[in-house]
């Protein structure tokens, strides 16, 4: 689960990282009395989307005329965001983040993720922070470094040090001292809060040496939520795509994917094998759709109606291996989403197992047209048939 960087920095600030004071607000009139709250002369409004790069898309306005605050967030609220991580289409902003401007002299990148090669969590930290950092990850790896945390002993003062005098030049020992304890922090909330992912992008040192989170993203592990039950009540569905939170709502275990091709499964390593099946056919698959196995007629409608949802999909495989989900339950699923939902694409069936003819018979009875594959290999010919368009 994503949370907000307004939401990531409440909570590094109850950690005691030094953030700088903000507001979260809806409207202009808010923003207009939190730019007062705050004082000063130098603002930030940024926008508050779950998408990164908002810098590069003009979703962070730094400013220092208190109208412009206003004017920003006005802007911000009607338009849709446009960031290198968004669609083209962008995403609406629903809510505004005044904070109180930094001078930075210095933009460092701190991060903190589940290395699964060594199973520990490791440190990220870079010189070379700011908006270009995944220019700087792909063309100059060197400049990015690395401390792996032994669980067991947790984050230790020598780690931070092995990162921070790697920097050139080297802060002042005020600073460094300030440094070596957001390290310290940040992993204690990582492992306190069940991160999956804690990045300060910036972490900057300002003109007068202190040390501020400028930026926070805060992904939280799901399977770990139960005993995050406070965090549990940041999620915000509005960021979610529509086909994710309605296969959430029913169970099914939904993953988007880049390809055309919609897949409908039961169980996940038929589901990873039908994903392979349908690129050793040339075609790239839309989506990896498990409807596991104790799915009824319901679940198998809805998740039907994902994929049929799903504008870019230009054919369907439906690959199920009757167990416990018996053929013909999941016939009368595939029929009941058909009638609701127009079939415009080509359907490819393959069934086995239990009650197979039965679920076969219900499917030919319907007025649906589908390719019916007796196998595996049959169904692939027919995947490749429609990539090449002559099925
Ligand atoms: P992102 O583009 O979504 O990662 O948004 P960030 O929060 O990282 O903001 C983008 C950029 O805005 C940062 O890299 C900074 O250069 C700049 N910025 C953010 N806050 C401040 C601030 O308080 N003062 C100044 N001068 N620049 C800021
Ligand atoms: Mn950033």
């Amino acid at each position: 689960m994503k949370i907000h960087e307004y939401q990531a920095k409440d909570i590094l600030r109850q950690s005691g990282v030094p953030v700088p004071d903000g507001q979260v607000v809806t409207s202009p009139d808010e923003a207009a009395k939190a730019s007062q709250i705050i004082g000063g002369n130098l603002w930030v409004v940024k926008a508050q989307v779950h998408a990164g790069g908002r810098g590069k898309g003009g979703g962070v306005k730094v400013v220092n005329d208190p109208q412009e605050v206003i004017s920003t967030t006005e802007l911000l609220l009607k338009t849709s965001l446009v960031t290198p991580q968004t669609g083209p289409e962008g995403v609406n902003v629903n809510k505004v983040l005044v904070e109180q401007g930094v001078n930075i002299k210095r933009e460092l990148y701190l991060g903190m993720v589940i290395d699964r090669k060594t199973e520990r969590p490791a440190m990220i930290f870079s010189q070379a922070g700011g908006m270009e950092i995944e220019e700087v990850a792909k063309e100059t790896p060197e400049l990015i470094w690395k401390e792996y945390v032994d669980p067991a002993t947790g984050w230790l003062p020598y780690q931070a040090r092995n990162l921070i005098y790697r920097l050139d030049p080297i802060p002042a020992p005020a600073v460094v001292k300030q440094l070596m304890s957001v390290m310290a922090k940040i992993y204690n909330v990582f492992v306190n809060r069940d991160c999956s992912l804690v990045e300060i992008n910036p972490l900057v040192i300002t003109a007068e040496d202190q040390v501020f989170a400028v930026d926070a993203k805060m992904s939280l592990d799901d399977n770990a939520l139960f005993r995050q039950k406070d965090l549990l009540a940041l999620d915000d569905p509005s960021e979610e795509d529509p086909l994710d939170l309605m296969a959430k709502e029913y169970n099914l275990n939904y993953i988007r994917l880049d390809g055309n091709i919609g897949a409908m499964v039961n169980g996940a390593g038929l589901a990873m094998a039908t994903l392979d099946l349908i690129k050793a056919s040339g075609a790239e698959p839309a989506n990896f759709l498990d409807a596991g196995g104790g799915a009824n007629e319901e679940m198998i409608a809805k998740g039907f109606e994902i994929i049929l949802k799903d504008p870019r999909v230009k054919a369907i495989l439906v690959n199920i291996f009757g167990g416990i989900l018996r053929c013909d339950v999941l016939a009368r699923g595939v029929v009941a989403a058909a009638k609701k939902n127009q079939i415009a694409v080509p359907l490819i069936v393959r069934l086995e197992g239990t009650n197979v003819e039965e679920g076969r018979k219900i499917l030919e009875d319907s007025d649906l047209s589908f390719l019916l594959a007796k196998d595996l290999a049959e169904a692939a010919d027919h995947v490749a048939g429609q990539v090449k368009g002559k099925d």
